[in-house]
């Protein structure tokens, strides 16, 4: 029976103004079946994963039937697509409601590439079994980091098929996220609505994510303050681990700190701020050193559409939203360089830390070395690191560390138990993922992905079976190129 799956909805979202959503059914597929079930997520949901995979509990995640207590709806958002202002809204993907956990937690149940929705323009609403498996490798993946992000539950793949340049098998991811509620959201409501939908917007924003800030005198301003910390962690996190989102347009950033649509995303590999995979980010504009401005100018983008709500006078709330709005570099950059010392072995802080880091950096870039990798050769074997660079200068830097590590109070033991934390063995690298997803598309072979996935699952654990997954693609390979909306 249905029952024994699980669902516990309620979807307060379905209970704001009209306007923020269009109410939708997902369509109908062909001969659904279970690719992939996040067990581990399910139970913490309160889902039982043997009824999900079957009878009622399949046909909710394929959308061929809604669970009782759902109220499927398309969310209505706007946003800055490489800069440029626009309206959007959920064209593939729609909420079935807010599932309460054992632990009387709220988060939307979505799928995603469920059929068309009003939001869809001249899409098909629909999306291949390629990416929604990319998007579940590369979101557990970051969750196992340690890192903010939505998570997904099961990739469900039908006979049907989308039509792109060629004919690919169409598949639903089930994505699992705090909210959905983005930069874009904001803009849409500010852009089209009345300023009382927006301060509805606001609150419920504030009551959802952040309760402590309705305590404040001021409580669109500890908004905006808490928006832009979470975004600082979030995006310093991301650069930490060399994480390239691909497409911040401002629609693709979530109020709650999570990291959101895995589209054109990818792990940087050889170290390089320059670096960018998307294919259509011609201009290197979400370039891996480019995330921290674009996640300021994203912000500023939020702040303006809050304006009404800082403060009545005008001038004065611009003046409030610029300096909330300055702050973020200098957050940005505490959470960067703590996160830099601890992938160090760092516990106390020098003055010329920032130096020592740099001079690293500089390192990798001249010598072209593969950015996980050598901070894992630092973390377990030194010889390793040696042979990365072969430099003398590189041999100058560490003696340049090893003595900066000395002159800490803490054992060689604690600095090593700090960079294994901080420094993973493995990551998704891409040509990893394009192998897994080669045989699971292409040849209905699901060993590969699953053998990654438990591998990426611990990133920290440095285990031998993940050797093999922490190698180099051959040298002659093309450049690696990632798609959006597929
Ligand atoms: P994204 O690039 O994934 O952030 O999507 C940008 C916008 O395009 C969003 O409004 C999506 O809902 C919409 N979109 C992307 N792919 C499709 C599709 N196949 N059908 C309808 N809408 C889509
Ligand atoms: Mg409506
Ligand atoms: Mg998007």
């Amino acid at each position: 029976a249905e029952s024994a799956v699980g669902w516990n909805f309620d979807n307060s979202y379905a209970r704001l103004p009209d306007m923020f959503y269009s109410k939708v059914d997902p369509t109908p597929v062909d001969s659904p079946r279970i690719i992939i079930l996040n067990e581990s997520l399910a139970e913490s949901l309160g889902l039982d994963s043997e009824s999900l995979k079957k009878n009622g509990g399949l046909a909710a995640l394929a959308g061929n039937e809604v669970p009782t207590g759902a109220s499927p709806l398309a969310q209505a958002y706007a946003g800055h697509q490489f800069g440029h202002f626009t309206m959007l809204g959920d064209g593939r993907a729609i909420l079935l409601g807010e599932q309460i956990t054992p632990s009387g937690e709220r988060v939307d149940i979505q799928l995603k590439g469920p059929g068309r929705t009003p939001y869809s323009r001249s899409g098909d609403g629909r999306a291949a079994l390629g990416p929604m498996l990319r998007e579940y490798i590369m979101s557990e993946a970051m969750n196992a980091l340690g890192i903010s992000t939505t998570r997904s539950l099961a990739v469900v793949k039908t006979n049907n098929a989308v039509i792109r340049e060629e004919r690919l098998p169409l598949a639903i991811l089930t994505r699992v996220a705090t909210s959905h509620i983005r930069v874009g959201t904001f803009q849409y409501v500010s852009h089209w609505g009345k300023q009382e939908d927006l301060q509805v917007l606001a609150d419920y924003t504030l009551n959802r994510h952040f309760t402590e800030a309705l305590q404040a005198d001021n409580r669109y301003l500890s908004l905006l303050n808490e928006v832009i910390d979470r975004q600082a962690t979030l995006i310093a996190n991301w650069q930490l681990v060399g994480f390239i989102h691909g497409v911040m347009n401002t629609d693709n950033m979530a109020l709650n700190g999570e990291t959101i649509d895995y589209g054109p995303c990818a792990f940087m590999d050889v170290y390089d701020p320059a670096t960018v995979f998307s294919s259509i980010d011609a201009q290197g504009r979400y370039a891996y050193g480019n995330q921290p401005l674009i996640g300021e100018w994203n912000l500023a983008r939020f702040a303006e559409t809050i304006l009404p709500l800082l403060h009545s006078d005008q001038s004065k709330a611009v003046e409030m939203a610029q300096d909330a709005i300055s702050r973020f570099a200098d957050r940005f950059h505490d959470q960067w360089l703590t996160g830099m010392r601890a992938k160090l072995g760092l516990f106390n802080e020098e003055v010329d830390d920032e130096k020592l880091i740099a001079e690293l950096l500089d390192l990798m870039l001249n010598n072209k070395a593969d950015y996980t990798n050598t901070f894992r050769s630092l973390t377990f074997d030194k010889s390793g690191a040696t042979t990365l660079f072969g430099a003398p200068a590189f041999l100058r830097w560490m003696e340049k560390w090893e003595a900066r590590r000395e002159r800490q109070s803490e054992t060689r033991q604690a600095s090593l138990q700090m960079m294994k934390h901080n420094n993973p063995a493995v990551i998704p690298r891409n040509h990893r993922v394009e192998e897994v997803l080669t045989a699971a598309v292409e040849r209905d072979d699901f060993t590969p992905l699953t053998k990654f996935l438990a591998i990426l699952s611990n990133p920290y654990e440095h285990t031998t079976e993940q050797e093999e997954y922490t190698t180099l693609p051959p040298a002659s390979t093309r450049p690696y190129r990632t798609y959006c909306g597929t």
